[in-house]
């Protein structure tokens, strides 16, 4: 969110008191923070993103909350993206709080440096896959390590799979999609839901050719667990926006806006491209890191609609040589989107017992 984030406090019907902290994480974009009290326990949800202004804003709204930073009993992670976890750095050596995190971002953030390596290579590679020039590659990739540069490791003391997805009253399930070891944490009637569902957008996506256990077939299959888990009148605290209690109706826009994405891509697919001219196609002209978020979004797409057979790659041979991958669509776009439709349906009626 870009607006003006605000200072709240909530109270459960446990008992639990929740201060919401807002954090200008990056220039003109903020997000939440919460603070919970509840007996013994002070445990922070997210910390920021390590910049100046979002430690600043995180310790003014400790003061505000009355609490102090050597008060906290735990530190739990929605998610290991660099607005929920980048402020730990800044945090760690103001408190012997314990830091848990799903077991799936637990490299992110406690072997951070090896990890930016890793990745790094994997979106060269997936950036030439797609077809974009090397010039535009080696910026985007500039970008990308800028901006990652913000945090050193902080170790994690347990994983919430050691823990049974349990930390007192909390609860945790698993929503792997958005991030891989993405999380939502319930509280009495209260839930965090970190990025899984964001006001008016589709939550970022990427493919798992980079991010292993992200992608949109997961974001797919966590969007239904979390209607079914969610199951009555909770009150949403999410990562960016305010709190609400439509968690359905927001599904059901988020599920919408999936299928209107695909629907250009589709109807670009009657001819032959590769995927930075479907993100074209899709999203239009951008740049900087913008850019690199918008190729990631394409290539979740095209990575689920590839896998799911709807569509194929015409030049097979020059693949085999290096060059960009062309795909295209193998039905009309009307029968492949009434498929696709089905199947994102599909997901909130089977699958129940997982
Ligand atoms: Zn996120
Ligand atoms: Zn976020």
């Amino acid at each position: 969110m870009t607006e003006n984030a605000t200072y709240a406090t909530f109270e459960t019907s446990g008992g639990a008191t929740i201060h919401r902290l807002p954090l200008e994480v990056f220039p003109n974009f903020w997000a939440y923070v919460y603070l919970v009290a509840m007996d013994d326990l002070r445990v922070l949800i997210d910390s920021g993103s390590g910049t100046e202004a979002s430690h600043k804003n995180l310790l003014e709204g400790f003061d505000q909350a009355g609490i102090r930073p050597g008060d906290l009993t735990h530190i739990l992670l929605t998610h290991a993206h660099i607005d929920h976890y980048g402020g730990l750095r800044q945090l760690k050596p103001l408190t012997n709080a314990r830091i848990g995190v799903h077991e799936l971002d637990a490299q992110t953030v406690a072997h951070h440096e090896a990890r930016l390596a890793l990745t790094a290579r994997r979106i060269a590679s997936f950036l030439a896959d797609a077809g974009l020039a090397e010039e535009t590659r080696d910026s985007l990739l500039d970008i990308y390590r800028f901006t990652k540069i913000l945090y050193q490791s902080v170790p994690v003391d347990f994983t919430f799979e050691s823990l049974g997805m349990n930390l007192g009253p909390f609860e945790m399930i698993h929503l792997p999609g958005h991030c891989p070891g993405h999380v939502a944490i319930r509280l009495h009637d209260y839930i965090f839901c970190g990025d899984m569902v964001v006001e008016g957008v589709i939550p970022h996506l990427a493919p798992e050719s980079i991010y292993p256990h992200s992608g949109l077939d997961h974001y797919l299959d966590s969007l239904a667990r979390f209607q079914r888990w969610t199951n009555g009148a909770w009150l949403i605290l999410n990562g960016h926006n305010d709190a609400f209690t439509d968690l359905s109706a927001r599904i059901e826009a988020t599920r919408g806006n999936l299928v209107r994405r695909m629907r250009r891509a589709l109807e670009a697919l009657g001819e032959p491209l590769t995927a930075v001219e479907i993100c074209r196609a899709i999203y239009g002209e951008a740049g900087g890191y913008n850019l690199l978020l918008i190729l990631e979004k394409t290539g979740a797409y095209v990575e689920y609609l590839y896998e799911h057979g709807m569509i194929e790659i015409v030049n097979a041979n020059e693949v085999e040589q290096g060059l960009p991958a062309r795909y295209r669509r193998l039905l009309n776009e009307d029968a492949l989107l009434s498929g696709i439709e089905r199947k994102v349906n599909a997901y909130t009626s089977t699958q129940v017992n997982r």
